[in-house]
């Protein structure tokens, strides 16, 4: 049995922290790679060694004093190093560090020094080899990720490698230089590491015990999701559900690995797992609900649209001419329906209305503004009757007017658009329905 573990922010956020991260991978022989964020918040006003890497870099860009902000990084890993008793000394590394912030070695870089000497400080305390990420993945110097050729180095350079400690969230480019992820990248490098050693498990140690079914913030102590699928995970992260990086479930989930999300507060609950395909069925018809305020319907009628070959590449092409990525697209006999962010599409409307005009010649275009989009997921829809109705009347009983419907073929997603201020509201009449009274 070989586990990956990767722990974020808060799991090596202080000494104390720490002591929990050595007490899990010492309580399992098979936690023998690890994975490892940049110290995070203590406490809720504390700031995150990336970010104080960041505002650092930003003075030394402008050749102002940043020494300050260095002192203080500094600072917050010392208190680890002593608080675990260690002799690890990094006055050596921050020299190097200030060296090349003066030489403008880029923010990627900077932002980077957070997870490096995350993982001189783990491999220290573990007795764990350090194996800098920056000789095991890589990106084109455009600064697209590289999978294959990682793949096949860092797989040889853990060969025969029994434990060692892989700072998360960067790497370098063809050019040597270093380049990250995006912000959360650590929970990737886990993801590549577990691929590179044919790890039977990825755990991801964060604080929290794995994925709820509704926000916390909108439903009073939701439901945990004990198992989910790759497919289930990907439609609810898209629609805001925050606790792994979105592109984490790419290089295990064509290998088959499952990732189980976990929390270090409270190593014995189970947490999440994430896996390609399950036979267990979802404890209710859904497995969970999230959604997003801030989108726009454009609405779209042309008598005769149906026969008309190439109407929809027309408008399409108005979008794709001014850069707006479109999220749905709801469709009846002489309608259709382009739903995209409100944000981006304000910016630009004026213009994208009369490309529409221009080059598919519509009768009329009108706005349907401030929609929430509201994705219900679950692969237990597909063998149920009736999902559907029970989410409509539900939003029916609570008085909220339905302005879009969209479920795709694989019938493990509805996605309804409400009222930005019936958003809430809606969320929570669909988790009453399924999971409090589990109708
Ligand atoms: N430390 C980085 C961040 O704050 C990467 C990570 O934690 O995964 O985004």
């Amino acid at each position: 049995m070989k586990k990956v573990v990767k722990f974020g922010g808060s799991s090596c956020a202080s000494a104390a922290q720490f002591k929990k991260v050595g007490d899990i991978i010492r309580g399992e022989d098979a936690r023998r790679y690890v994975v490892v964020s940049a110290p995070g918040k203590r406490y809720n006003a504390d700031t995150k060694v990336t970010d104080m890497l960041y505002k650092a870099y930003a003075l030394a860009e402008k050749d102002e004093d940043f020494t300050k902000v260095l002192d203080d990084i500094k600072a917050r890993y010392q208190e680890i190093i002593d608080g675990l008793g260690l002799s690890l000394n990094l006055d050596d590394e921050f020299k190097t560090i200030a060296e090349q912030f003066k030489a403008h070695a880029g923010s990627d870089y900077a932002a980077s020094r957070g997870e490096y000497l995350n993982g001189l400080v783990a491999a220290n305390y573990l007795g764990y080899e350090f194996i800098d990420a920056a000789d095991v993945i890589f990106f084109d110097n455009d600064g697209n990720f590289l999978p294959d050729e990682t793949n096949d180095v860092l797989s040889k350079r853990l060969e025969g490698v029994d434990r060692a400690v892989v700072p998360g969230f960067y790497g370098s480019k063809l050019d040597g230089t270093v380049k990250t992820f995006s912000r959360g990248g650590s929970d990737v490098t886990g993801s590549i590491v577990a691929k590179a050693v044919h790890a039977d498990i990825y755990e991801n140690w964060t604080d929290v015990s794995g994925f709820l079914v509704a926000d916390p913030r909108i439903i009073d102590r939701p439901k945990a999701i004990t198992m989910i699928t790759y497919k289930e995970l990907r439609e609810l992260a898209y629609m805001g559900a925050g606790v792994l990086h979105e592109d984490a479930i790419f290089p295990v989930r064509k290998e088959g690995i499952p990732i189980n999300i976990r929390n270090t507060n409270a190593p014995d609950d189970p947490g999440t797992m994430i896996v390609e395909s399950t036979c267990a069925k979802s404890e209710y018809t859904i497995t969970g609900i999230a959604g997003k305020k801030g989108f726009v319907g454009v609405y779209i009628e042309k008598d005769m649209m149906n026969s008309e070959i190439g109407f929809g590449r027309k408008v399409l092409q108005a979008f794709e001419d001014y850069n707006i990525s479109f999220e749905h697209m709801p469709s009846g006999i002489d309608t259709m329906t382009i739903v995209v962010h409100q944000s981006e599409f304000e910016q630009k409307e004026q213009q994208v209305l009369a490309a529409i005009h221009r080059l598919a010649q519509p009768d009329t275009v009108n706005l349907v503004t401030d929609m929430a989009l509201i994705a219900v997921v679950g692969r237990g829809m597909k063998d149920n009757r009736g999902t559907a109705g029970r989410i409509f009347s539900a939003l029916a009983h609570a008085h909220i007017n339905i302005m879009m419907i969209d479920q795709g073929s694989s019938e493990q997603n509805i996605i309804i658009g409400v009222d930005n201020k019936d958003f809430e509201m809606a969320i929570r009449a669909i988790y009453d329905i399924f999971v409090t009274t589990r109708s």
